[in-house]
């Protein structure tokens, strides 16, 4: 449900009244201004709120040749972004433009405004979140991929800018603006993709943790002692846990490996989730959720991989990918679930360049107007269907049971029987993949072993997930498909409760749970009763040392 774009540009920029500027007013220092002074400059972290009180303040892109005005602010209107109350690091700066007065808010007594003065974090918010949502819809120069479209590196990058609404724009190799973007930094590197940040730096082959790094997406928490709550992963159950968690009160840091939304955050139409008759986009509820989390003063960071979670002195240490820790009274394990792969030969060749996990507006840029396969007997499966009929000449849904009714709601069956360019094969399995650089064609074996050759660019791969708990100790119980177990059986206090009091698993990732939406959201939202009542119970201990956390 996309906001129209004059909407959108009024709850970006409102212009604050007096009323409300004086209740800012209790958050803020009052700065006197001369032209050109810097009240933020690329780069900061935790950069102050600036609210214009007398003059104009600008808004500025730098760049090599010369800075270009983003915006310019008069008397009530503000400079802020979502990011600045998670840490990110501005994208842009901002300079007084005349002689004037302005407020400055840090990023904490902005966020405690957010939590205390309902007028003004309404308005702060619902700008913050169209602000980005602008961003994103811009084409925005400031961040440029070159490479070969659909290969492994370039869709991996897309995938995690995609995923977390960073704006970008792709270039490929062999276009002449190629020659243009590169140009100040000499002759390029010897690498398949390069990345160019806001004109002024070039990454040669990155992941996507470097490319965070280099866009100033690292948060640094600073953890003086351990958080109430640990959230490892923010798909749905993550997010409704950090949600409730720092609106109950708790200090809430929460981490993903990947993105914000987890696997919803992937589809392109979640249908059944209360209150959206018409449908919501897995990437808009997640956003939504983003921001909600951010409100309450959740800390919330990516690309993060949890690698191991141990106790120590009464407290949980969670170790991440980049060598900190995070120390927390209390986890909630909501990893969720990793995509299943076809079990062929050599589908890793096509990973990213013909075999997808995931059917978002991304991918559907890839199927360019040909036929595709999609394979798999699950909602998720008919919705990859439905939505990929609309870009694909043909989708081949591929299931290897007899028939959908067991997996799959009746509404979707019936629906995709109803799409003319949808044909459904049963008792069938894609057998061998073909092609070179992309994937060109599929064998389709069916139940009386007839092989049939189709020409197609992309097979949607939706055959069901595997739980993500290679990062937990041994000690902690799980069924023999390696889904957490939680509850009475395992000696838990509540139903969310592990084997190992303290610790708490809520979603996909729990052994027995309803692997949708809602009951994550439900599971995310009831366990954070669970955290207080162990929290109560528990007397405070002393934080161990060290806690070094770069998150
Ligand atoms: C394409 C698709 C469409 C779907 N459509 C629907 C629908 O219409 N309706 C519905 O009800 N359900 C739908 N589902 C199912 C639904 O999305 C899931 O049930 C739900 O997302 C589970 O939420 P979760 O938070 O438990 O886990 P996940 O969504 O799996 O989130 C887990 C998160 O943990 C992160 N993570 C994993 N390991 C680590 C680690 N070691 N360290 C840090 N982070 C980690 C992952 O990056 C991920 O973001 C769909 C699923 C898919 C894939």
């Amino acid at each position: 449900m996309s906001i129209p774009a004059d909407i959108l540009q009024r709850q970006a920029f409102p212009v604050l009244d007096d009323e409300q500027i004086d209740a800012l007013r209790a958050f803020s220092t009052e700065k006197v201004t001369q032209p050109g002074d810097v009240l933020f400059e690329v780069g900061d972290s935790f950069y102050p709120l600036v609210v214009v009180l007398e003059g104009r303040t600008r808004i500025l892109e730098r760049s090599e040749s010369a800075d270009r005005v983003i915006k310019e602010s008069g008397r009530g209107e503000f400079h802020g972004e979502l990011g600045m109350l998670t840490g990110q690091r501005a994208f842009a700066a901002c300079v007084a433009a005349t002689p004037g007065r302005v407020l400055l808010a840090q990023a904490a007594a902005v966020q405690e405004a957010i939590r205390t003065v309902p007028e003004v974090s309404d308005l702060l918010v619902t700008a913050f979140a169209a602000r980005r949502q602008i961003l994103m819809q811009s084409a925005s120069a400031s961040l440029t991929i070159i490479g070969v479209e659909e290969t492994a590196s370039v869709r991996a990058l897309q995938e995690f800018l995609d995923r977390n609404r960073i704006p970008h724009r792709f270039i490929a190799r062999v276009d002449p603006a190629v020659t243009v973007v590169l140009a100040p930094f000499g002759y390029p590197p010897p690498a398949q993709t390069l990345v160019v940040v806001r004109g002024t730096r070039l990454l040669a082959d990155p992941t996507p943790i470097e490319l965070a790094r280099a866009l100033g997406l690292d948060l640094v928490v600073d953890q003086e002692g351990p958080a109430d709550l640990l959230v490892v992963g923010t798909g749905p159950a993550g997010l409704a846990a950090a949600v409730y968690g720092a609106s109950e009160g708790l200090s809430t840091v929460a981490i993903d490996n990947l993105a914000i939304g987890g696997q919803a955050g992937t589809s392109s139409r979640i249908e059944n989730y209360l209150g959206f008759p018409s449908g919501i986009s897995g990437g808009e509820l997640a956003f939504r959720g983003e921001v909600q989390a951010i409100k309450f003063g959740a800390r919330v960071t990516v690309p993060r991989r949890a690698t191991r979670l141990e106790e120590r002195d009464g407290c949980f240490i969670v170790g991440m990918d980049d060598g900190g820790e995070l120390l927390g009274r209390s986890v909630v394990i909501a990893t969720g679930a990793r995509y299943r792969r076809l079990g062929l030969p050599n589908q890793e060749q096509f990973e990213g360049a013909g075999i997808y996990y995931a059917a978002t507006d991304l991918e559907a840029r890839f199927c360019g107007g040909n036929e595709v396969v999609v394979v798999g007997g699950g909602n998720s499966a008919g919705q990859a269907s439905m939505f990929l009929s609309r870009h694909a000449r043909r989708v081949h849904h591929v299931y290897r049971g007899s028939g959908l009714q067991a997996s799959m709601s009746d509404y979707l069956i019936a629906r995709l029987q109803r799409v003319p360019n949808i044909k459904l094969w049963f008792g069938t399995n894609v057998t061998e993949l073909f092609g070179d650089e992309a994937l060109k064609a599929v064998t389709l074996r069916g139940p009386q072993g007839n092989k049939v050759r189709v020409q197609i660019s992309a097979v949607f791969a939706m055959i069901g997930a595997d739980p993500c708990t290679d990062w937990l100790p041994g000690s902690l119980e799980r069924d023999a498909k390696g889904f957490v177990r939680t509850g009475q059986e395992v000696g838990g206090s509540s139903s969310y409760e592990t084997s190992i009091p303290g610790i708490f698993a809520v979603g996909d990732v729990r052994a027995t749970s309803v692997k949708r939406v809602a009951s994550a959201v439900g599971e995310g939202s009831v366990v954070v009763q669970a955290v207080h009542r162990y929290l109560q119970e528990t007397s405070p201990t002393v934080a161990p040392e060290p806690i070094s956390a770069s998150a």
